[in-house]
C-alpha cells in the first residue's frame, strides 16, 4: 500500500485535525503518501485530493473544525455515484482511506470497502453518540465549552437570583448534559435518556424557588420538545416566580482548540488506523472500549444497543437535588 486517503464528514468536531496529523504522520512513518479529500465524500465524488504534507498536518493539529472540510452527500447512497468515487481513487492510485465521523458516515465507508476500497472508520463527533466507542472525538472539547457556558450563566444568574434554561446538542444523545451537569451540579436536566415533562420541570423549579435557592440551572437536550426553550423559560418564569432567561448555546459547541484529551485519542485513534489499512484490512470502525483501542467491523458497531446510562443519570440528578 502506498497511497491513502483521509476525509472527514458529517458534523465537524474539534480533534478531527489531530486525527488527520496522526495518520499522514505514521502513514509517512510506513512509506505511505496520505492525500486529503476535501469536504468530505463530496470531494471523493468531485476528485478533488490532495496530497497532504507532513509540516501541513503538524501545524493544523491544534486547530478547531476540520482543515479538509466536511459535507453531507445523501447521494452518496446510490451505487452509481460511489463507483464515481472509486473510479477517481483508483485514477490517483489511492487504495484506502481513512473516514472521520459519526455513524452515516460508517454506512458509506462500509460501502466503499464493498468496492474493494479498504477504509476504517474513526469517532469525530461532539455528540458521543457512537455506541462502540467509550468517548469520541471532540467529546471533551465540546463538555469543557459546555462546562465554561453554563460556569458563566450561573455567575449572572446567582448575582440576579434567577433561573437559566440551557439548551444544549446531542443529536438524540444526552451525554454533553449529563456530564456537564455532574461538572457544574446544574439543578435539573432533562435528557433523552431520562426526559421530563415540562409539568415536572416547572414543578421542581418552583421547589427550589420556595426553599430559597437563589438560582437555578436547567439544562434540556436539544430537539426533544414541541416548544423552544424561550418557551420553557417563560412558562417557568410564571410557574416559579424566577426571572427565566433562555440560552441555546448552538454552535458554539462545535467550535474551539481541541483539548489535550481529544488530541490524545485523536492521535492514538489515527496510528490503530493505519495500522489496520498496513494490514489489509477495510470495513472496521476503530474506538475506545473500556480504555482500550479497538476495532470492530462496521455493521456489527452500527448494531450495537445504546449503553445503559440509568446508573450515572440517577447518581447525578441524586446529589444536583441537594442544596
Ligand atoms: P453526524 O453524527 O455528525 O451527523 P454522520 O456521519 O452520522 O455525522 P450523516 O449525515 O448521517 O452524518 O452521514 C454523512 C455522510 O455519509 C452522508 O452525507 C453520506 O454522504 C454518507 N452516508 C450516510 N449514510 C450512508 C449510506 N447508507 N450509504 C452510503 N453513504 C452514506
Amino acid at each position: 500500500i502506498k497511497k491513502i486517503g483521509i476525509l472527514t464528514s458529517g458534523g465537524d468536531a474539534p480533534g478531527m485535525n489531530a486525527a488527520i496529523a496522526a495518520v499522514v504522520r505514521e502513514a509517512k512513518i510506513k512509506g505511505i503518501e496520505t492525500y486529503a479529500v476535501y469536504d468530505g465524500y463530496k470531494g471523493l465524488v468531485e476528485n478533488n485530493m490532495e496530497k497532504i504534507d507532513p509540516e501541513f498536518a503538524i501545524s493544523i493539529m491544534n486547530c478547531g473544525g476540520t482543515a479538509i472540510g466536511s459535507a453531507r452527500l445523501p447521494e452518496f447512497k446510490e451505487e452509481k455515484v460511489r463507483q464515481v468515487a472509486v473510479d477517481n481513487l483508483k485514477k490517483e492510485g489511492i487504495e484506502a482511506l481513512v473516514v472521520i465521523g459519526g455513524d452515516g458516515s460508517y454506512m458509506g465507508a462500509q460501502r466503499l470497502t464493498e468496492m474493494g476500497i479498504n477504509c476504517i472508520g474513526l469517532p469525530g463527533t461532539i455528540d458521543n453518540d457512537i455506541v462502540s466507542s467509550d468517548y469520541t472525538i471532540g467529546f471533551d472539547t465540546a463538555l469543557n465549552t459546555v462546562v465554561e457556558s453554563i460556569d458563566k450563566i450561573r455567575d449572572t444568574m446567582q448575582s440576579h437570583n434567577r433561573a437559566a434554561v440551557v439548551e444544549i446538542m446531542g443529536n438524540g444523545c444526552g451525554d454533553l448534559p449529563l456530564y456537564a451537569a455532574a461538572a457544574t451540579g446544574a439543578d435539573i436536566f432533562s435528557i433523552p435518556e431520562s426526559k421530563l415533562t415540562k409539568e415536572e420541570i416547572l414543578s421542581q423549579v418552583k421547589k427550589l424557588h420556595d426553599e430559597g435557592k437563589r438560582s437555578v440551572i436547567v439544562l434540556v437536550s436539544e430537539k426533544m420538545y414541541d416548544f423552544t426553550s424561550e418557551q420553557l423559560a417563560k412558562d417557568i418564569e410564571a410557574a416559579s416566580g424566577y426571572v427565566t432567561r433562555a440560552t441555546v448555546l448552538g454552535h458554539v459547541q462545535r467550535g474551539g482548540t481541541p483539548s489535550a484529551m481529544d488530541r490524545v485519542l485523536a492521535t492514538a485513534c489515527g496510528v490503530f488506523a493505519v495500522e489496520q489499512l498496513v494490514a489489509g484490512k477495510g470495513g472496521l470502525f476503530v474506538g475506545l472500549e473500556n480504555g482500550k483501542l479497538v476495532a470492530r467491523d462496521i455493521e456489527a458497531t452500527l448494531n450495537m444497543p445504546r449503553k445503559d446510562k440509568s446508573q450515572e443519570i440517577k447518581v447525578v440528578r441524586d446529589i444536583n437535588e441537594i442544596f
